[in-house]
C-alpha cells in the first residue's frame, strides 16, 4: 500500500511517542513524528532517513512540501501523512486532546526560577499519595510541554507540569495543553525581559496560564506579581481560590522563618484553619530553597496531606542538581553523573547524550529501577532493552527489584543486583576501565554514593563548563549568519581552554561544518577521541604532513614554501602506494590569503605564482579561500576592515578563475559575525564568541558565561595589625584581618599580575582582595567581615564575575586568560 496523505486535521495517531528531534528516535514503528521548521534547523530534512530507520507517520508543513518532497512522501509505502499549516501547533493541538481524555488534579508550575527544582521535589513529597505524571528535566517550552503531557496514562493519579515562556502570546496554547488545576506562581525576575515591554507586561502573560486554575498559590511579598494577579486574574478567573504567602500585609498565610546552620524552620499562621500554626524544619538554608519548599508545603497542606507525614517528607528532601555531569573516573574512565531520577524520557536524553560521546569505545549503564512510571513491568522493560540496544550500551549494571524481576527482557550483557549495598559489596569497582558510564538511578538509590567511588579524586580547582551554555551561545551565532552560511569553530588552544575533545563532541552533535586547530596534534588528539568533522589545520608543517594524511586533517596552505613542500611530499604511511595516491590528492587544502594582519598567508605579490602553480597542479583540490581580519571589533578599523574585504574578494576572484570552480570563502571571526554580517559569505569562523565573551561588547547580554572557575578555601588565619601576607612580606596589614589562603596559583593560570589586591575573588557572595604576591599553587586573600570557612568554594570567574572583567584588572583580553589555565585543573562539564 502506498502513504495516504490527509489533509485535514485532528491527527487521528496510533502513535505511542511524538518526535521533534530525528536524532531521538528509539521506536520508529510507533513513532509520530512532526517536521518542525525552526530559524535554525528544519526538520523536513530528515524525513526520508526517518522513513528509512522505520517511521511511518509524519506531519509535514503546506509550506515546505515541494514538488520533490511530495513525489518522496508518495513513494513511501504504508505511511500516514498529514499535511498542516504548521506542525508545532499540530503537535500542541494532539497534546491538548490527549490532556482532555484525563479528569485528575493538575499542577501546573511558572515564574522566573524555581520551576523545575519545585516540580521535582513535589514529585518526591506526593510519591506516596500519587501516581505522578511530571515534565522530563525542564521541558517547559512550547515543545517540551506538548511532549510532558503525551506521557499522561490511565494510570496517573496527579499531573505535575511546568510551564516557561520568553515571549509574549506564548502562554495561551501552554494552558491550553496543561490545563492545570492548581497553580504555582514561584517568582518573578529578569530572566526573558527582552521579550517583553515591560515587567508587568511579563506577569500578565504568565497568568494566563491560570485562567482555569481553582487554586493558586504564590509568595505576597512579589507585589507586582500580588497586584497583577488581583487586578487581572480575579476578573478572568473569579473563582480561584488565591493561596497567597509571604511576611507582606495582605497573605493569607503568614509565613516566617529562621536558620540556624544547617536548617530553616519556617512557621505558618493562618486565618484557615488548615494552614494555622504549623512548623516545619527543612535541611536547607539558602533563600531560594526556602522559598521552593514554602511553595511545597503549602501546596501539600492545600491537598490535605497530614502535617505529620509532611514534616517527616521535607526533612528528607534533598538538593536536586539538575546537571548532567562529565566527569573523569578511575581507570580512564568517563562517568556521566545523572543520579537524581530515573523515569523513561530523562534515560532517553541521559542515554543520547551518552551516544553521542565517542572518548571511549567502552559503554556503560549503570541503572536503578524506574519507580511510578505507571506502565506495565514487561512494557517498560522490553522498552528499556530497546533503548539500551539502540544507544549501544554494550554493558548494563541493573540494580533493584524490579530490574532483578525483569532480567529476562534485557539482552544487554548485564548484571543485576538487589540495591545499592549489594553493587557496592559484590561488584569489583576497579574493574571498571577505559569505558564511558552512565550513572542514572532514582532519588531512593543513592547513586550519588556510586559516583562517589568510581570519580576520580579531583584536587580542589575545577573549571566548570557548562554544555548548554555552549550550545546557546552556537545558536546565537548559528541565528546571525542563517542557514546559507556554514560554521567553522575554532577549537585550537584545547578549544580556548575548555576541553577539546568534550567541545568538539558537543559540536559535532549539533553538526557544525568544520572545526579548526591550530596544529596537527590537536586535530589528532580529536580524531582519537572519535571526531568526524573536516578539519583544518592551521600550522601544518612539512613534518606532520603523515600525520595529516593518516588523520584526515586538512592543512592552511599559506606560503610558497608551504605549496612546495606540499607538493613535494613523499608520503611514508602505514598504507599501500594505491592508498596513498588515492588518499594524498584528495586532502583539501585552505588557502590563506593575507590582506592586512600580516601574520600568515599570500600576500598580493605572492598571488600571481600561486596562480600559476595552481594552474601547473590541477589535482590540488582547494576546499576554501580565506584571509582573516585585524581590528573587526574596533569602529576605528571600520575602513581598513572594508580594504581588506576588497582585497580578499578580487583575490578569491582570481583564484576561482584558475580553478575553475568555487572553493568556500571565509573572513569574518567572531567579532566580525556581529559588526560586519554583510561579509558572512560561505562560512564563518567562530571562536570566542562560543565560548561566551562578546569581544565587541556589543551583544554581550545574548551570550552566556560557560565556564566556572573555581577552588576552595585551604585555611583561615586571624592576623593583627603589622602582620605580613606571603613572599617578599609584600601584604602588610593595617587592621586585624580574616586572610584565606585559596588553592590556586600561577601554576594553574592564576596570573601573577593578580597580586597586592588587583585580582579578587568570590567567597560567599563577597569580594576579597588578593593580599600579598600570588604564589605557585597558592593565593591569600582577605576575608574579613565574611563568613568563611575552610573547605568554603572560591569562585575566580562565574556568572557574577564575568572574565572580561578579570582580564581589564591586570590589562588583558579574556583569550589570554582562559588559555593560560593549566591542564592540571580538571574541567568538569555539565549538561541542565
Ligand atoms: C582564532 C582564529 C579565529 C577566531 O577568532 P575569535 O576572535 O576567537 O573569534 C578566526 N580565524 C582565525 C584564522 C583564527 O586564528
Amino acid at each position: 500500500m502506498t502513504a495516504t496523505i490527509f489533509q485535514t486535521s485532528p491527527i487521528a495517531t496510533d502513535a505511542v511517542y511524538l518526535l521533534t528531534d530525528s536524532r531521538q528516535l528509539i521506536f520508529p514503528q510507533q513513532t509520530l513524528f512532526f517536521a518542525i521548521k525552526g530559524v535554525r534547523h528544519d526538520g523536513h530534512q530528515f524525513i526520508t532517513d526517518l522513513y528509512q530507520k522505520g517511521v511511518r507517520q509524519f506531519v509535514v508543513e503546506q509550506n515546505s512540501l515541494t514538488d520533490s518532497l511530495l513525489t518522496t512522501l508518495e513513494s513511501f509505502e504504508n505511511t500516514q501523512i498529514w499535511t498542516v499549516e504548521s506542525s508545532l501547533k499540530a503537535l500542541q493541538d494532539v497534546a491538548k486532546q490527549h490532556r482532555a481524555q484525563f479528569d485528575i488534579p493538575v499542577i501546573g508550575v511558572t515564574g522566573s526560577n524555581g520551576k523545575t527544582i519545585i516540580k521535582e521535589w513535589l514529585g518526591q513529597l506526593l510519591s506516596a499519595d500519587y501516581r505522578i505524571a511530571k515534565s522530563p528535566k525542564s521541558y517547559n517550552s512550547q515543545i517540551g510541554v506538548p511532549l510532558s503531557v503525551w506521557q499522561l496514562n490511565d494510570t496517573h493519579t496527579l499531573g505535575i507540569f511546568e510551564a516557561g515562556i520568553s515571549q509574549l502570546h506564548e502562554m495561551k496554547s501552554l494552558q491550553e495543553i496543561i490545563q492545570p488545576s492548581i497553580g504555582i506562581f514561584t517568582n518573578i525576575g529578569s530572566a526573558h525581559d527582552e521579550g517583553f515591554r515591560s515587567r508587568k507586561q511579563k506577569v500578565t502573560e504568565k497568568l494566563r496560564l491560570f485562567t482555569q486554575c481553582k487554586q493558586l498559590i504564590y509568595r505576597a511579598d512579589y507585589s507586582d506579581i500580588d497586584e497583577e494577579i488581583r487586578l487581572i486574574l480575579k476578573s478572568v478567573n473569579p473563582k480561584c481560590e488565591l493561596i497567597s504567602w509571604g511576611s507582606a500585609e495582605n497573605a493569607l498565610v503568614k509565613a516566617e522563618w529562621h536558620q540556624d546552620t544547617d536548617q530553616t524552620y519556617i512557621v505558618l499562621n493562618s486565618v484557615l484553619e488548615h494552614y494555622d500554626n504549623q512548623l516545619f524544619a527543612i535541611p536547607f538554608t539558602d533563600e531560594a530553597s526556602v522559598e521552593n519548599c514554602i511553595h511545597c508545603l503549602i501546596l501539600m497542606l492545600t491537598l490535605g496531606i497530614p502535617s505529620t507525614e509532611i514534616r517527616q517528607r521535607v526533612a528528607r528532601l534533598r538538593p536536586i542538581s539538575m546537571r548532567l555531569e562529565l566527569k573523569e573516573g578511575i581507570n580512564n574512565c568517563y562517568l556521566i553523573d545523572d543520579t537524581y531520577n530515573n523515569d523513561l524520557v530523562g534515560l532517553t536524553i541521559a542515554l543520547n547524550f551518552l551516544s553521542q560521546q565517542e572518548q571511549r569505545p567502552h559503554k556503560m549503564a549503570i541503572l536503578s529501577d524506574l519507580l511510578q512510571t505507571g506502565q506495565k513491568e514487561e512494557e517498560l522493560y522490553t522498552q528499556i532493552n530497546t533503548l539500551l540496544q539502540q544507544k549501544g550500551v554494550q554493558q548494563l549494571i541493573a540494580i533493584g527489584a524490579a530490574f532483578v524481576r525483569n532480567a529476562h527482557w534485557i539482552q544487554v550483557e548485564a548484571s543485576y543486583f538487589a540495591d545499592t549495598d549489594d553493587f557496592l559489596t559484590k561488584f569489583p569497582l576497579q574493574s571498571f576501565n577505559n569505558s564511558l558510564v552512565l550513572i542514572k538511578g532514582a532519588r531512593p538509590f543513592q547513586f550519588e554514593r556510586i559516583v562517589h567511588r568510581l570519580q576520580q579524586k579531583v584536587h580542589g580547582t575545577v573549571l566548570e563548563i557548562n554544555l548548554d551554555a555552549l550550545t546557546h551561545n552556537l545558536n546565537f551565532y548559528r541565528s546571525r549568519v542563517g542557514n546559507d552560511t556554514k560554521i567553522m569553530v575554532m577549537v585550537k588552544a584545547f578549544a580556548y581552554g575548555n576541553g577539546s575533545a568534550e567541545v568538539a563532541q558537543l559540536l559535532q552533535f549539533h553538526r557544525v561544518d568544520y572545526l579548526a586547530v591550530a596544529y596537527t596534534d590537536e586535530g589528532v588528539l580529536l580524531r582519537q577521541n572519535g571526531i568526524e568533522l573536516p578539519i583544518m589545520v592551521m600550522n601544518p608543517t612539512a613534518s606532520t604532513f603523515d600525520k595529516l594524511i593518516e588523520y584526515k586533517l586538512e592543512p592552511e596552505i599559506y606560503s610558497h614554501k608551504i605549496l612546495d613542500e606540499w607538493l613535494n611530499f613523499q608520503p611514508t604511511l602505514p598504507l599501500s602506494d594505491e592508498e596513498i595516491d588515492a588518499v594524498y590528492p584528495q586532502v583539501p587544502i585552505h588557502l590563506k590569503l593575507d590582506t592586512g594582519m600580516h601574520r600568515l598567508g599570500f600576500t598580493q605579490a605572492d598571488l600571481p605564482l600561486l596562480l600559476y602553480q595552481l594552474q601547473q597542479n590541477p589535482s590540488l583540490k582547494v576546499a576554501s579561500v580565506f584571509s582573516h581580519l585585524a581590528g573587526a571589533d574596533e569602529a576605528v578599523h571600520n575602513e581598513f576592515t572594508r580594504q581588506q574585504f576588497e582585497l580578499f574578494s578580487s583575490g578569491a576572484e582570481l583564484l576561482e578563475q584558475t580553478l575553475g570552480y568555487r572553493p568556500l570563502r571565509h573572513l569574518l571571526n567572531s567579532a566580525g559575525i556581529v559588526r560586519f554580517p554583510e561579509y558572512k559569505l560561505d562560512m564563518v569562523r567562530l571562536g570566542i564568541g562560543l565560548y561566551g565573551v562578546e569581544v565587541n561588547r556589543l551583544e554581550q547580554r545574548s551570550l552566556q558565561q560557560i565556564g566556572t572557575f573555581k577552588t576552595v578555601v585551604s585555611q583561615v588565619k586571624h592576623l593583627l595589625p603589622g602582620d605580613t601576607i606571603g613572599y617578599g612580606r609584600m601584604g602588610v596589614l593595617e587592621k586585624e584581618s580574616f586572610i584565606a589562603t585559596i588553592a590556586l596559583g600561577y601554576a594553574d593560570g592564576y596570573d601573577r599580575r593578580f597580586s597586592k589586591g588587583i585580582g579578587k575573588v568570590l567567597i560567599n557572595g563577597a569580594l576579597c582582595p588578593v593580599v600579598g604576591n600570588v604564589c605557585m599553587d597558592m593565593t591569600m586573600v582577605d576575608a574579613t567581615g565574611v563568613n568563611v570557612q575552610e573547605g568554603d568554594e572560591v569562585i575566580i570567574f562565574g556568572n557574577d564575575l564575568p572574565i572580561s572583567q578579570l582580564a581589564d584588572q591586570i590589562g588583558t583580553i579574556p583569550y589570554e586568560l582562559l588559555t593560560g589555565i593549566s591542564e592540571r585543573v580538571k574541567r568538569v562539564f555539565y549538561k541542565e
